[in-house]
């Protein structure tokens, strides 16, 4: 075999998320599985993170592309609703990654959200948690809006879900 599910997931870090492009789709949690066939075909299974989300072909393709560059040239991308994908599955690595970014990451949840931990978000720029929610909605589906009252900055939090 030319190569092994840990090359294809180690190339795949390359596929940002198109909004957050210092996310990958890996440290997102999207990519819930891989499987190099026989014939050297590879399949890779997507969980969206929201449903209807846009994005979703343009990661296809761009998942198809980077593994062409490797050297691998019959890609399967399939888009897998078997299981939920939630904020929890954002690695460590990629909490860091929005916190650089400037968006707070979501905070780690037992999968019922409650709307205080919507409400004491840490802001990314100062630490604060002296904060304030402005409006769930922010400028796209995953984002929430917010006040810093120590640094009267206004940021975003990646909506934990
Ligand atoms: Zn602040």
């Amino acid at each position: 075999m030319a190569y092994t599910e840990e090359e294809i997931r180690h190339w795949l870090e390359e596929v940002k998320d198109p909004e957050i492009p210092v996310l990958s789709l890996n440290d997102l949690g999207v990519i819930t599985g891989i499987s190099v066939l026989e014939n050297g075909k590879v399949k890779v299974e997507m969980t969206p993170t929201f449903v209807g989300c846009p994005a979703i072909d343009y990661m296809k393709s761009d998942v198809k592309e980077v593994l062409a560059k490797h050297g691998v040239e019959e890609v399967e991308v399939r888009v897998s609703f078997d299981t939920q994908w939630n904020s929890n599955m954002i690695s460590e690595k990629g909490r860091q990654a929005l916190k650089d970014f400037g968006l707070a990451p979501p905070p780690k949840h037992n999968l019922i959200v409650e709307l205080d931990i919507l409400e004491e978000v840490e802001c990314p720029n100062c630490g604060s948690h002296n904060t304030d929610l402005k409006t769930p909605f922010g400028p796209t589906l995953c984002r929430s809006i917010h006040h810093c009252f120590d640094c009267k900055e206004t940021f975003e939090q990646f909506k934990p879900i």
